[in-house]
């Protein structure tokens, strides 16, 4: 299908779920999950989600805890650097802005090719610390395997339901007899979700479009070869659509890593031989999900980076490390959007409003107000500026 055809494909299914609800769902989970799920409903159980978390190798649970645990500390932080509430006040007036988490989260959990465990935590963590009151969690049938109910479980996820793709999408935005509407949607998926969160969009929030993933690495001429050769098949086994990109400074080094490389992955690489600082510009302007700067001095680099969702820094750091582990979200902007949006944070489930107070007696701004409101001709702007200073029984005049 290309872009046209995925557009209409898309709007026809979320149309469906607005007017037919739950019978278009399960219409569409015969067609794309052969499951009839009529009777049984497609809200997960809580027995389900318990019985998951006890069928997990205990050394498994403890990873993905202590995974949870680094992820779940620095949001926590991350929502400390958040001043709740700010003013000051100027010529009498006191202004300045308020934060509040949306009251509903829907977390959409990828599944079309692998379970996504870290996926559940990197979604919904964030919006855990924002303090986010209901999150409603969807993940295709095919792939809610115990990891990724006992990952929702660790995050104390109840509404659970099987569905993926566009009808998941579309019940989030609209509701259901089985799914209440949500506030927001966050989190990623393959090209049919991420057209149908841009079609929702208006009807309810959306965190970004979070799609195909992607690395940009710049190398130099003594990196590892296959510390670059891991790292690019790491993206490349996400998805036939990922993409990479290699910039090396060195003829060597290339012809090194390309040997090593595994024939399949050359169709998803982009290979460009440039200076470490050219590479930087040309960074710039793709605006990668991910960049790794594999080179020694890389302190230089980063000072010029602006557009990347994150950044992997030294031979050390593989993107992985933030795949998993290491704290900020995966959830993170592809296709170029990140020069103009961030990955998934606190901030996402947070909204920004303004604070206005006037004093009493503040003759001059009630004077402005009504003279800017004068000359756009709105006399009752005018007038309800007026009424607070001028003319206090306006109203009752006028009767
Ligand atoms: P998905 O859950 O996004 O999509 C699966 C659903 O897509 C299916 O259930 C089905 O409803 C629909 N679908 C798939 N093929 C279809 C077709 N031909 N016609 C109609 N509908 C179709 O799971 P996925 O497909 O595995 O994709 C996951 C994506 O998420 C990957 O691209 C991966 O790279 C990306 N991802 C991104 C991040 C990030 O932070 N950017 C993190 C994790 C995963």
């Amino acid at each position: 299908m290309d872009a046209k055809q995925i557009s209409t494909y898309v709007s026809d299914i979320i149309e469906d779920i607005k007017n037919n609800g739950d019978k278009a769902i399960f219409k569409y989970l015969k067609n794309f999950d052969n499951i009839d799920l009529s009777k049984k409903g497609y809200r997960v159980s809580q027995k389900a989600i318990d019985d998951a978390a006890k069928r997990i190798p205990k050394q498994l649970k403890n990873v993905i805890k202590s995974a949870y645990s680094n992820i779940l500390a620095y949001h926590k932080y991350e929502r400390s650097q958040i001043k709740k509430r700010w003013n000051y006040v100027r010529s009498g007036l006191k202004i300045g802005q308020f934060y509040t988490p949306v009251e509903s989260a829907g977390i959409y959990v990828p599944g079309g090719r692998f379970p996504y465990p870290s996926t559940v935590i990197m979604t919904a963590v964030p919006a855990m610390a924002a303090g986010v009151k209901r999150i409603a969690m969807v993940t295709p049938l095919k792939n809610m395997n115990d990891t990724v109910l006992f990952s929702a479980k660790l995050c104390g996820i109840k509404e659970i339901y099987c569905i993926g793709g566009v009808m998941a999408v579309g019940a989030l935005a609209y509701g259901t007899k089985t799914l209440k509407k949500v506030d927001m949607i966050a989190g990623p998926g393959n090209v049919y979700v991420n057209e149908a969160k841009r079609q929702v969009f208006g009807c309810v929030g959306i965190d970004s479009l979070a799609g195909p993933t992607e690395v940009a690495i710049i190398a130099d001429k003594d990196v590892p070869a296959d510390y670059v050769v891991a790292d690019i098949m790491a993206q490349v086994e996400h998805d036939l659509l990922a993409k990479t990109y290699l910039l090396c400074e060195s003829t060597e080094k290339i012809s090194e890593i390309e040997k090593l490389l595994p024939k399949k992955a050359f169709k998803q690489l982009k290979t460009e031989l440039c200076s470490l600082s050219k590479a930087v510009d040309i960074v710039n302007n793709i605006a990668p999900e991910h960049l790794e700067l594999l080179v020694k001095n890389y302190r230089i680099l980063l000072k010029n980076i602006r557009n990347v969702g994150a950044v992997f820094v030294g031979y050390q750091t593989p993107t992985a490390s933030g795949d998993y582990w290491a704290g900020p979200s995966h959830v993170l902007p592809t296709n170029g959007s990140a020069k103009f949006s961030s990955g998934l944070s606190v901030m996402t489930f947070l909204k920004r409003s303004a604070y206005i107070e006037m004093s009493k007696n503040n003759k001059k701004a009630y004077r402005a107000i009504a003279d800017f409101a004068q000359a756009e001709s709105m006399q009752y702007h005018k007038k309800s500026a007026e009424a607070r200073y001028f003319l206090s029984s306006f109203f009752s005049k006028c009767k």
